[in-house]
């Protein structure tokens, strides 16, 4: 946080950049990127890269997330986010952006995503629940948003040291 390239909107990819060899290359880094950091969701300009790129995975073996079921790995360019359902739910959000702070966030319950993925091929996704907290997330770092932009209440930004402390439901967090 406080780097120019996470609060600028990023550059959509032309079809030959996505098949492109040097974009093969940067997918690998950022799975590896995002295993190394233990996260569930990475988007290219957290790892200094202004493009329209993230990628999201979660999975049941995370000892840090150990109720999560696992997805496939979803890998997304270029999204357009549709709300499908604006009801709101609340998780405890983390970013890798934000080191060892979480903060409560609500965002619409229910989304679809139409973009292309890394064939460049055409895909809708439509996503509930946690995984669409997660979708969201991640493509707000595509607009130059981080979820403390979304928070109604900053007062609820806390320590990860501290929300230990207060025994909040791990269940609830998402990083
Ligand atoms: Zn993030």
């Amino acid at each position: 946080m406080g780097n120019p390239l996470l609060r600028v909107e990023a550059k959509p990819f032309t079809l030959e950049e996505i098949l492109s060899e040097e974009t093969e290359i940067l997918l690998r880094d950022m799975w590896d990127s995002l295993e190394e950091a233990g996260g569930i969701g990475l988007a290219a300009p957290q790892i200094g890269i202004s493009k329209q790129l993230a990628v999201i995975k979660l999975s049941e073996e995370s000892y840090r997330y150990p109720d999560m079921e696992t997805t496939e790995p979803y890998v997304i360019f270029n999204p357009q986010i549709t709300v499908l359902d604006k009801e709101v739910q609340g998780f405890w959000e983390g970013c890798l952006s934000v080191p060892g702070l979480r903060g409560y966030v609500e965002r619409p319950r229910k989304v679809r995503i139409d973009y292309l993925d890394e064939n460049a091929d055409e895909r809708t996704v439509e996503v509930e629940d946690f995984l669409a907290t997660v979708f969201q997330h991640e493509l707000d770092h595509l607009i130059g948003m981080l979820y403390v932009d979304r928070m109604e209440d900053v007062s609820t930004l806390m320590y990860e040291d501290e929300m230990i402390l207060q025994e909040v439901s791990e269940e609830e967090i998402l990083d």
